[in-house]
């Protein structure tokens, strides 16, 4: 029988070993935590009100069929399995001069609703998502569903449009460029500028093209799965124990063993209790694991093929140190990564919705500390708050909120980070207070901290990054490392580091195109 290893589970790992499975594979997954979803992951704070569930990274769910696609393969329904809701409201958007704005699914409503707050026609934000989802759909055929690095995918009919549209589709001119253009509000422009970090970039540098992603929001919408984000973890874990799948975790993979050119097998560490749907444990220092530390019990295993859900930089760097390494793309910069608070807050807002933004007043500073200065953050940083306790009211106890606060932090440097993190603390408790007219810091009755260094250790993303590598450039889709090894036969990669990018829908494509290739 043919036989495959997967290592890591995360949301790309689980997708891949779900398709190795209906193909007929018996598939093992070898993961470092005791539990499933890498950064899909959920956690437990106790307050004293009572106990605050968070989901630890991804907040928004968008392109929900490619979940539902696994299902319908594997011969099930989705809705017998995965729930999931359609936002009414996308964002709820707040600035320091008392301006707020609701970001509505219904798009016509939000272009009313910009045209009535800041005075910038409806049309013009209609007539964007109009050529949004035009590059999209121009974008979607060439890009995402095919390996860039087969000479099949650059001379079909689906290429051939990328071509002729190639001046449409903002190839050449930047994001922030293209947003002034279309808008006249300052304000506009920073709202949509902000679609560069749904794949950690700076709207400065990064191009136009990436003005596709307001087209998943607003044009097909912004989800939320009504047992938590980490229920697309759980069900898909679940629906790959049924396809036979067997979950090794607790259980590093130390070594990809290579002979003659081919890979063979995998060495792995400590072989950990079987662990069912156990949760993460808050984030702390001590509760990190180190996946590939050298064991003195390591054992190896055959596999026919072998799939790499961690991060492409560790992979070469730890699991296959003597083997040439691809160094022009591990040397690509990094996305950006994130600095984040979960908060038990002993009191409820109706002022904000599931999704919330309090924006900087000086975006481009705001970058310009991310991308270049890259020692702290700015001052004055975008704060995004979610509360899922808004749409599943047991994630919190009574009369309280779990509010989960993100802030784009520069990728992990070795920077000072409890000073950054004392810092940024007081920075985002005075920017909520002010906004929100109430102290926010005597609120709050727990905490839980991530930062680019415990996101590093947790998943081993090279240097805590979100999303692999930055999209700051116009060659950067083509740097991504491909979905298998041009060097070493059987050796695949998915996941949030290789083609086509980071972020949950792009991290089920790889699987999708790692295992048809
Ligand atoms: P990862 O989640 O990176 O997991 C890799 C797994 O491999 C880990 O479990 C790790 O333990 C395991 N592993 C690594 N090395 C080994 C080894 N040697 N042996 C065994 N196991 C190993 N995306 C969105 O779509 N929407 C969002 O709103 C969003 N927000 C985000 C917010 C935050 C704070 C974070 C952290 C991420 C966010 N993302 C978001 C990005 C998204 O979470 C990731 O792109 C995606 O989950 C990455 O999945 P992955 O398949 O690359 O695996």
């Amino acid at each position: 029988m043919k036989t495959a290893a997967v290592i890591g589970a995360g949301i790309g790992g689980i997708a891949a070993s779900i398709r190795l499975a209906v193909k007929g594979y018996e598939v093992h997954v070898f993961e470092a935590n005791e539990y499933p979803g890498g950064k899909l992951s959920t956690f437990d704070v106790a307050g004293a009100s009572g106990t605050y569930r968070f989901d630890a990274g991804p907040s928004l769910f968008t392109l929900p069929h490619l979940v539902e696609e696994l299902f319908r393969l594997a011969g099930e329904n989705p809705a017998d399995h995965f729930e999931y809701l359609r936002l009414p409201e996308i964002c709820r958007y707040f600035w320091d001069d008392g301006t707020r704005l609701t970001a509505w699914a219904d798009t016509h409503a939000f272009a009313q609703e910009v045209e009535t707050k800041l005075g910038e026609p409806a049309h013009r934000v209609t007539s964007f998502l109009k050529d949004s989802a035009f590059k999209y759909e121009v974008t979607d055929g060439l890009f995402l569903h095919d390996s860039l690095h087969k000479a099949g995918t650059w001379l079909n009919r689906k290429a051939l449009r990328g071509y002729l549209n190639l001046p449409r589709l903002g190839v050449f001119g930047t994001m922030n460029g293209a947003n002034k253009r279309a808008f006249e509000h300052p304000k506009l422009v920073q709202l949509f500028n902000r679609y560069a970090t749904y794949n950690g970039s700076d709207p400065y540098q990064t191009p136009a093209l990436l003005n596709i992603i307001p087209h998943l929001e607003y044009n097909i919408g912004a989800f939320f799965p009504k047992q938590g984000m980490v229920s697309i973890t759980n069900s898909l874990v679940k629906l790959a124990k049924r396809q036979g799948v067997r979950f090794h975790f607790g259980t590093p993979v130390e070594e990809i063993v290579v002979q003659k050119g081919r890979a063979v097998g995998v060495k792995i560490g400590k072989k950990g209790e079987r662990v069912e749907g156990r949760k993460a444990m808050p984030p702390s220092p001590a509760s990190l694991s180190s996946p590939s530390s050298p064991s003195s019990r390591s054992s190896f295993l055959p596999f026919s093929r072998i799939v790499s859900n961690m991060d492409v930089t560790p992979t070469y760097r730890r699991l296959m140190p003597t083997q040439p390494a691809p160094e022009r793309t591990l040397r690509q910069p990094r996305s950006s990564s994130g600095l984040i608070f979960y908060w038990g807050i002993r009191q409820t807002f109706p002022e904000l919705d599931m999704h919330n933004i309090f924006f900087s007043n000086d975006y481009r500073t705001e970058f310009d500390y991310l991308f270049n200065k890259r020692d702290r953050l700015y001052e004055d940083p975008t704060v995004y708050v979610n509360i899922t306790s808004k749409n599943k009211p047991d994630d919190a106890p009574p009369g309280c909120e779990n509010w989960f606060i993100l802030l784009n932090a520069p990728a992990n440097e070795g920077q000072d980070w409890d000073a950054i993190i004392a810092q940024t603390r007081q920075d985002v408790i005075r920017k909520l207070s002010r906004n929100l007219g109430v102290d926010v810091g005597s609120l709050i009755e727990c905490e839980a901290i991530l930062d680019p260094r415990t996101i590093e250790a947790r998943t081993s993303s090279a240097q805590g990054a979100l999303y692999g590598t930055a999209s700051n450039n116009r060659f950067a889709a083509f740097l991504r490392h491909p979905n298998f090894s041009s060097r070493i036969d059987n050796l695949y990669f998915v996941g949030g580091s290789v083609h086509p990018g980071g972020g949950i829908p792009l991290c089920l494509l790889s699987a999708k195109i790692a295992t048809e290739l």
